[in-house]
């Protein structure tokens, strides 16, 4: 009699057990679906942006060829006018008039040619010569070349000294250029009395990418920032918003970026302005002594 009516206990309370396991087990089998889905959308988003990015290149990269060539054309007439222009602006010293046309015709060839040392350089100059190269010397020789423009704009800058003794693995001279192509973009961004401010990257500036260590830097500028249907064009060779623009700037800058092993992106800050991101392999000692 007493087994009789203990059987029933025993079997519900198994039962009990196995609902709860089967309650838990299936919760976690949801828990890692639910991992499992994350990971497979972040790895997908993953793939269509490299994806994106090889496209970019491809298309960057036969463009880069083209403009090589036309720009190599360009050379050397150019040359040949220039140099005639210097010719007439001499032998025209008693005939001021004249002498001003040859002089503005000299004006016009240098201004064609550095067009056409930019469009060499986008379309990829010397691979770069690396060393380890601590940041304050880029800075500063960025600051040193761009001075007269921030004095003359009654613009300042404000170096984070945090940044100042990192080691970049690094080509002093082309990271230099794009430091200057970022500081004059924000000095013709923002209006007179500028701030801008160069600072190590958000959260962690340190990061890793392939097994390659990162150190990130941001310029940013209190100017009007970039419109959302711009921020991913500013990129692209040619794209400018100024009446005496090449748009190719950011576009060797980028190039510059990453020829590195390295990336420079763009965001809006929340409090207005742009706020472009330099992130660069570093030196195996990191920080100079
Ligand atoms: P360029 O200076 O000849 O226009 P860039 O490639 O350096 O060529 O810049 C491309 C465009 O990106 C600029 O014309 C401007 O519209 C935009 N831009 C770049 N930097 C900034 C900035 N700090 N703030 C707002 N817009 C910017």
């Amino acid at each position: 009699m007493t087994a009789l009516t203990e059987t029933p206990n025993v079997t519900e309370r198994d039962l009990g057990a196995l609902v709860k396991v089967y309650g838990e087990v299936t919760e976690r089998l949801k828990n890692s679906h639910e991992v499992l889905m994350h990971e497979v959308r972040r790895l997908r988003e993953q793939i269509d942006e490299k994806n994106r990015e090889l496209a970019r290149r491809e298309r960057l990269s036969a463009l880069g060829v083209m403009a090589a060539g036309v720009a190599h054309e360009i050379r050397n007439p150019l040359g040949g006018i220039g140099l005639y222009a210097s010719l007439l602006e001499r032998d025209l010293i008693d005939r001021p008039k004249q002498r001003d046309i040859a002089r503005k015709i000299g004006a016009g060839v240098e201004k064609l040619e550095g067009i056409v040392v930019d469009v060499l350089a986008f379309a990829g100059g010397a691979p770069p010569r690396c060393a380890p190269t601590r940041l304050s010397d880029i800075i500063d020789g960025a600051l040193s070349v761009t001075e007269a423009r921030f004095s003359a704009d009654g613009a300042c800058v404000d170096v984070s000294p945090e940044v100042r003794d990192v080691l970049w693995h690094c080509d002093e001279g082309k990271i230099r250029r794009v430091f200057v192509n970022l500081l004059v973009n924000a000095l013709d961004a923002a209006s007179q009395g500028a701030h801008v401010r160069i600072r190590p990257g958000d959260a962690l500036p340190w990061s890793e990418d392939d097994g390659i260590e990162l150190y990130s830097v941001v310029v940013e500028d209190d100017g009007p920032g970039i419109s959302a249907d711009r921020l991913h064009k500013v990129f692209d060779p040619f794209f400018t918003t100024k009446d005496t623009g090449t748009g190719l700037g950011l576009a060797i800058a980028h190039g510059i970026a990453e020829s590195h092993g390295g990336r420079l992106t763009v965001r809006n800050r929340r409090s207005g302005g742009a706020a472009f991101t330099l992130s660069l392999p570093v030196a195996t000692n990191h920080v100079a002594a």
